[in-house]
């Protein structure tokens, strides 16, 4: 701290204007952190005044003490901010104030023109929240509440002509209610909009994210993790409450000869388009995803050993069936299959185990590769099931290292 900024009332005073405002908050968060921290000194100090001019000239101090916690709780917004919680601090601003301003109307009477306290609050709001109270209302506002001033004056000033047209304060009480719903009606709808806003985008980055951490972006399949993540869990599920499981691994035939042939996004068309075929397919409750360049997965966790057959044979039969036409040329595709059944946790003798005594998700990886390694080596366009007579395959293949 330099000379300059001493603790001075002024520095005390920007201080607690700037609460909640760190380097990083943007320039339209920081007016209204500011807005609202404005407002609560003012109404703070106003109310604590309030309670010293009761303590000077009454002898009993029983609302002091109230107006005196009620000017304390009116700065717990400044504190929320303070915290960072911004939208929390104008919810509890706005709920102390309207029970503040109903608080004085009870205390004051009907007579109490507690429009006026509104009067700062939406000026401002024309100024800080143009942007998220909207053309129509920001425009309502900006001409509402002059025009509203200007007949509480006029009407003043012509008292006589009221008079025969009716009860003056009769009017002006509808005037105030009236102004008083609106203004309240149009902050909770500002300060809700912008929450609601907030929200809607923070779900909206949560989601695009989940999608990147867990899709491939090629071809908009699951990615290695999550299908390798979803498999350990599967697995888990398949051990301890006998769910079903099945895994089928699939890999383009003489793909490197399509990028050879028709280039790189010819192969990237292909590859888009097996992913479309795998999901028309197979069913909703099949995770399939892209682990490799060319290779892909399928965890079934429905069915029985003849569904997942059909299934798998299905997509092999349908991809075999597909051709891509790019820059001209036809493009003919097939690809082969390798499936791995989890045994059966309920029946004895299960097939091939772990340590814990069930099979691992990188062990019926290794059996779902070792099929397809089968298939290829058969003369691909196949679909092979592990039976356990692989054993020479299981060392050479499996899931490579991520
Ligand atoms: P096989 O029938 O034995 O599987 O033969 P293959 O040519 O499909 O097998 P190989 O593993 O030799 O070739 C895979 C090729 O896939 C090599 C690589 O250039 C290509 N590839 C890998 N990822 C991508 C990708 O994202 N896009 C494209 N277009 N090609 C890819
Ligand atoms: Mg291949
Ligand atoms: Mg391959």
């Amino acid at each position: 701290m330099t000379n300059a900024d001493r603790i001075t009332p002024l520095f005390l005073l920007k201080s607690l204007l700037n609460l909640g405002i760190t380097p990083a908050t943007g320039l339209w968060l920081a007016g209204k952190i500011r807005l609202l921290n404005a407002m609560c000194i003012a109404n703070s100090l106003l109310v604590l005044s309030m309670v010293g001019l009761d303590l000077a000239v009454s002898e009993h101090h029983d609302l002091s003490l109230v107006a005196g916690a009620i000017g304390l709780v009116m700065m717990l917004p400044c504190y929320l901010n303070y915290r960072g919680q911004h939208i929390a601090a104008r919810i509890v601003f706005l709920s102390v104030a309207y029970i503040s301003i109903c608080a004085l109307a009870i205390v004051f009477g009907e007579r109490f023109q507690f429009q006026y306290y509104l009067i700062p609050g939406v000026g401002m709001s024309l100024i800080f929240f143009r942007d998220e109270i909207g053309w129509g209302k920001w425009a309502f506002t900006l001409v509402g509440v002059p025009l509203w001033l200007f007949l509480e004056l006029w009407f003043d000033a012509h008292a006589p002509i009221l008079a025969i047209e009716g009860d003056y304060p009769d009017i002006i009480a509808y005037f105030s209610g009236v102004l008083i719903f609106l203004t309240t009606i149009i902050m909770y709808a500002t300060f809700t909009r912008e929450a609601d806003r907030h929200l809607e985008g923070i779900h909206a980055v949560n989601r695009q994210l989940k999608d990147m951490a867990l899709k491939d972006a090629l071809t908009g399949l699951f990615n290695r993790r999550y299908i390798s993540d979803e498999l350990k869990k599967c697995v888990q599920l398949a051990a301890d409450k006998g769910q079903f499981l099945a895994l089928a691994m699939f890999d383009m035939d003489h793909f490197k000869r399509i990028n050879d042939t028709h280039g790189h996004d010819a192969g990237d068309k292909v590859l888009q388009a097996v992913a479309r075929l795998a999901q028309q397919n197979l069913r909703e409750s099949d995770q399939v995803g892209r682990i490799g360049g060319e290779e892909f997965c399928i965890i079934f966790t429905q069915g029985k050993h003849d569904s997942i057959q059909q299934a798998v044979e299905r997509l092999r039969s349908a991809i075999s069936g597909h051709t891509i036409t790019y820059a001209g040329e036809t493009i003919h595709l097939s690809a082969s299959f390798g499936i791995a059944y989890a045994p059966d946790a309920k029946k004895t003798g299960a097939k091939r185990t772990d340590a814990e005594g069930y099979v691992s998700a990188g062990m019926l990886f290794k059996q779902a590769d070792a099929a397809l390694y089968q298939a290829k080596s058969e003369g691909r366009n196949r679909v092979v099931t592990y039976t356990g007579d692989h054993e020479n395959n299981l060392n050479k293949t499996g899931l490579p290292a991520e």
